[in-house]
């Protein structure tokens, strides 16, 4: 692979590890481990592991292999470790950088298991965690200490889509010498330059893009080979937070069209969103591609003025008009996936987001009126006039 592809060339080719036989499509080695030669070739490998070789699965594996070369060209990155699931991934990420004793400031509009693992899990060991608005720079430079070891959070929020600075934060978290850990899923790893712009540990669920079609679970952590290789891979060798090779297959093949399908989908959800901005049914329209999101500057140059594949909407009536438009819709489906082919619509007040006080929901903007619409492959003009009928049916 030469360093000067541009992306598409290197999402078609990146990572490519052919067998004997010369397979045009990559392989899947389903298999748990690996046969040495000789005893002492075993114990060679146990004392260091070389290119190319592998030990047991949830160690590595050459189609694991593949995806994490793949996904890190993509990414800019130096290298990845793949996981089970999103989850795997940022569990992976600050339990192996944080003990007893450190304090990590995140922001607070997490993701609900995000929260769990900062709330509970990380607290339940010693860490201190300290919660800031994260569209407020003000609020993260008066959060750090000269103790803080880590500051995570989503590039974009979930689901208000408020963006957050990646390079202004990382700046005030180096300055502590803190570690950089984002949650990069709605920002997409076609649109996001987050290593570039600081970010010392990037995380994806590759259930959501990198699949793009609802099949497997997956993520990945991204980062400096010393950062995953000295700190991501012990810990995430020996709890066994590993992705199984099939799944690392159809991430893999996934990547080959990332960046046609996350591009129409994003070029659709600016089109729906221009299309229903002001509409009489709705309070706010949330699009971070729109010029009138608070936030567009920053999109400008943060994401190239990309939005993403994903918009809010905030519909007058609250709940029952919420449920009424959802139930009417005829092409999405109800579900929680996003980053589909198929476009997906979600009530967070009731599913993703139910376990948070109203207190909570609140403070984060999940009003009983929000829906969040992920955009599909589907064609945007059925879309909208699929939208605007089960709007039109939300107020009546
Ligand atoms: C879906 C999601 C996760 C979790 O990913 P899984 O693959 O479901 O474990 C984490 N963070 C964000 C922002 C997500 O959207």
């Amino acid at each position: 692979m030469s360093e000067n592809w541009n992306d598409r060339t290197k999402l078609v080719h990146g990572g490519t590890r052919r067998s004997q036989y010369n397979e045009v499509s990559e392989a899947i080695f389903m298999t748990q481990g690996f046969v040495y030669e000789t005893a002492e070739q075993a114990e060679g490998r146990f004392i260091e592991v070389g290119p190319d070789e592998f030990i047991y699965g949830r160690y590595g594996n050459p189609t694991v292999a593949m995806f994490e070369e793949r996904i890190a060209v993509l990414e800019g990155a130096e290298d990845a470790f793949a996981t089970a699931s999103g989850m795997a991934a940022v569990n992976g990420a600050l339990c192996s950088l944080l003990t007893a004793g450190d304090h990590v400031v995140s922001a607070k509009a997490l993701f609900g298991s995000c929260l769990y693992i900062l709330e509970n899990i990380l607290a339940k060991s010693g860490v201190d965690v300290t919660f800031v608005d994260g569209t407020d720079l003000e609020a993260w430079r008066a959060a750090v200490r000269p103790d803080t070891k880590a500051v995570f959070f989503e590039s974009m929020s979930n689901p208000t889509l408020e963006v957050i600075d990646v390079e202004a934060v990382s700046e005030i978290a180096h300055a502590v010498g803190a570690t950089v850990v984002i949650d990069n899923v709605f920002s997409t790893p076609v649109f996001s330059d987050a290593i570039k712009q600081g970010a010392d540990l990037v995380i994806y669920s590759a259930t959501k893009h990198i699949d793009g079609q609802g099949r497997a679970l997956g993520g990945v952590i991204l980062g400096t080979k010393e950062l995953i290789r000295g700190t991501v891979e012990p810990y995430m060798k020996h709890t066994g937070g590993c992705i199984s090779p099939f799944n690392a297959w159809v991430m893999l093949k996934g990547l080959e069209t990332i960046t046609l399908r996350v591009n129409a989908q994003s070029e659709s959800a600016l089109q729906i969103a221009t299309a229903l901005d002001g509409h009489a049914a709705l309070e706010r329209t949330i699009y971070p591609g729109l010029s009138t999101h608070a936030q567009n500057e920053l999109v400008q140059r943060q994401l190239g003025g990309k939005g993403g594949t994903v918009l809010s909407l905030d519909l007058k009536g609250g709940k029952e008009a919420a449920f009424k438009f959802l139930n009417a819709l005829s092409i999405p489906v109800i579900s929680n996936n996003l980053g589909d082919a198929k476009s997906i619509v979600t009530h967070p007040a009731t599913t993703t987001h139910q376990r948070l006080s109203d207190v909570q929901k609140v403070d984060l903007g999940i009003t009983p009126g929000l829906v969040r619409f992920s955009v599909g492959l589907e064609d945007a003009a059925d879309l909208i006039a699929d939208i605007q009928n089960a709007l039109e049916i939300s107020q009546s």
